[in-house]
């Protein structure tokens, strides 16, 4: 997960501060305007870098949907139209049948194409727009997200952990994906191309598995060294 700046509320788009200014007191459910929805979406999309806040996969407006860092919680949560409470996610609308969830604790299986904003509903996980974010989680070449082992703290792994579940962050497309973004980096690294070059940013836009691939290119350049290291001895 990579950390975003949190945005600010003067940084919403003006559409958007105009309608509130209109409708004093009002909750999200109450905005029906789909240009002032559709504003606010690309405000978040651009500001992430076309990348899902949580998973980082490509998101664009017909693929992402408005999510509430402190969710909605049925409109008693004070943060429904707070700007800085939003962050753009991936999936648009769900079907009923991309869910399956477990009877008893009501978590999404990892068989279930439904990952992120709409397989977390009101459980807490880390926010993308807490700096801690990054160091929560490590990243293997089998494509999957896991607790960072380095953590200390309980309640950290604890986070972390649901955190990968809430949000099926292992979801069989995400690991498959993640799989991919890591190996094409690796191929992209043995022909010579800089991690920076990998990594950069083209047209506002971060490649998809930002974290990911940057594991991938720290985890080759340290065994080149050892190598390297090992030949020199
Ligand atoms: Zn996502």
């Amino acid at each position: 997960m990579r950390h975003i700046p949190q945005p600010l509320e003067n940084e919403s788009p003006r559409i958007f501060q105009r309608w509130k200014n209109r409708h004093r007191g009002a909750k999200y459910a109450r905005l029906k305007d789909g240009d002032v929805k559709k504003a606010i979406k690309e405000a978040l999309i651009s500001r992430q870098k076309f990348i899902c806040c949580y998973c980082e996969t490509r998101i664009s407006r017909g693929t992402s949907h408005i999510e509430h860092i402190e969710p909605q919680l049925g409109g008693l949560s004070a943060k429904t139209l707070d700007f800085s409470n939003m962050a753009a996610s991936c999936i648009r609308e769900p079907k009923k049948g991309d869910y399956i969830r477990d009877e008893e604790s009501g978590v999404v299986s990892p068989h279930s194409t439904i990952h992120c904003g709409h397989a977390r509903g009101s459980h807490r996980v880390i926010s993308p727009y807490d700096a801690k974010c990054e160091s929560l989680f490590s990243y293997s070449f089998s494509g999957e997200i896991s607790v960072n082992p380095d953590l200390t703290e309980v309640a950290d792994k604890n986070l972390a952990q649901d955190s990968i579940t809430y949000l099926n962050l292992n979801s069989e497309s995400l690991i498959a994906m993640r799989k991919i973004a890591m190996l094409e980096t690796v191929k992209m690294l043995e022909k010579g191309i800089a991690p920076a070059d990998i990594l950069r940013e083209l047209s506002g836009k971060l490649p998809p598995f930002y974290s990911a691939a940057k594991t991938a290119a720290q985890i080759f350049n340290s065994s080149r060294n050892t190598v390297g290291n090992t030949a020199n001895s």
